[in-house]
């Protein structure tokens, strides 16, 4: 998992701007915040994702072992497009470990929303929860 600043502003620029935006404001809330900055830092998993890999993820829990994470085959998910208007987020703790913790999810989805009304978190949804993916509608 890369969490390298190069990396993180070059998936950051695959994002759409209002996405773009929404996640840079709550970013940097984030990290001006003295508890959470010491908490984890968030970092971006992935935003665009080519049709090929959104059809292997999509093998995932039925062709393939493991949990299925995704519903959408190549091309239905929003992470296809570019720019795109999805992107998924995780966090990187002090001793270097990636965490995906629904807590620390729902903190940062309410920096999020926060700064942009049309974030939609995947946390919410009513059925299917994606808690580390974000994306800006309409
Ligand atoms: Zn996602």
């Amino acid at each position: 998992m890369s969490a390298g600043l190069k990396v993180q502003a070059a998936r950051l620029a695959q994002a759409v701007p209002a996405l773009r935006e929404a996640y840079s404001q709550a970013l940097a809330r984030w990290v001006g915040d003295p508890v959470l900055r010491l908490l984890a830092l968030p970092i971006i998993t992935e935003c665009y994702r080519s049709p090929e890999r959104q059809d292997e993820l999509y093998k995932q829990g039925r062709s393939k072992p493991g949990p299925i994470v995704t519903y959408k085959r190549g091309g239905e998910s929003n992470h296809n497009k570019l720019p795109t208007p999805a992107l998924d987020v995780a966090f990187l703790l002090p001793d270097g470990e990636v965490s995906w913790s629904g807590l620390l999810l729902s903190k940062f989805a309410r920096l999020m929303k926060a700064a942009d009304a049309r974030v939609h978190w995947g946390g919410d949804w009513p059925k299917f929860k994606d808690r580390p993916h974000f994306e800006v509608v309409g």
